[in-house]
């Protein structure tokens, strides 16, 4: 087993593995069908549309992470959104959340443009890769613990490839509690109630993991309320970018 281990990490200490390997589980994973609630809904959300997006063949199935395989910032969202991802196929891609969430990487150098409307919008990740904790819309936004788990070994697989992370953003606390269970299945934790889960918190963890920082999800349902907003957005990705040219950083 230990070899098998040397030989998938030795491979993955190369850019263009990492690539192929992303673009293997990617293929993978849009042919998953583990999860019939999941799989029912996405599949009605395509074939009813909504009428503005009437003229769009949806995707309608499980959404790949997307970014760059040396990234040292990973992002770990909800799950797809019905008429933005499940639409258009890529994180993010395709609703408000997608607009607040590209405007604020763009600023600070993540991302080649403030927007992303379609998979062919020219839109490229630098140093970031966008991943979820669960890949297909669930009705209200809302998976189930067994949902969860389901499409838990995605994200575990994606981690292992992305080799070159450093620190890790959540949003929503879904996703916090995801990349902690991730964390405490490589290393022994402080209790959970050691972690709470507020926006801008970001919290050291042992054996060299990557650096967690917390924000509230960018949904449309926090960004209209003012519950989150742009300059409380900023601060976390200032927090990143500082610790990611740190020499802190470079020890992980
Ligand atoms: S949520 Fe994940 S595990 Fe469930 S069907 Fe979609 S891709 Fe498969």
């Amino acid at each position: 087993m230990q070899a098998e281990l040397d030989v998938f990490f030795g491979r993955m200490n190369r850019r263009g593995n990492r690539q192929s390997a992303i673009e293997m589980l990617s293929r993978e994973m849009i042919s998953c069908e583990l999860c019939p609630r999941l799989r029912t809904y996405c599949r009605k959300i395509a074939s009813e549309k909504r009428r503005q997006y009437r003229d769009w063949e949806y995707w309608g199935k499980p959404v790949p992470g997307f970014g760059d395989p040396d990234a040292q910032l990973v992002i770990i969202g909800l799950a797809p959104g019905a008429h933005g991802s499940n639409r258009t196929g890529r994180m993010f891609t395709g609703d408000r959340s997608g607009d607040f969430l590209y405007r604020a990487l763009y600023e600070f150098g993540f991302a080649s443009q403030p927007w992303a409307r379609d998979r062919h919008d020219g839109l490229r990740l630098r140093n970031c890769y966008i991943t979820a904790a669960v890949r297909c819309a669930p009705p209200g936004n809302k998976p189930t613990p067994e949902e969860l788990r389901n499409c838990r070994p995605y994200l575990e697989r994606e981690l292992a490839i992305l080799r070159r992370k450093r620190a890790v953003m959540t949003l929503g606390r879904v996703a916090f509690d995801t990349y902690l269970g991730w964390a405490a299945g490589r290393a022994p934790l402080l209790p959970r109630n050691r972690f709470p889960f507020q926006h801008g918190a970001s919290y050291i963890l042992p054996d060299s993991l990557p650096r967690l920082f917390a924000s509230y999800h960018p949904s449309q349902q926090n960004t209209q309320t003012g519950k989150l907003t742009a300059p409380m957005f900023r601060h976390v990705l200032q927090d990143i970018r500082r610790f990611l040219s740190s020499a802190e950083s470079n020890r992980i």
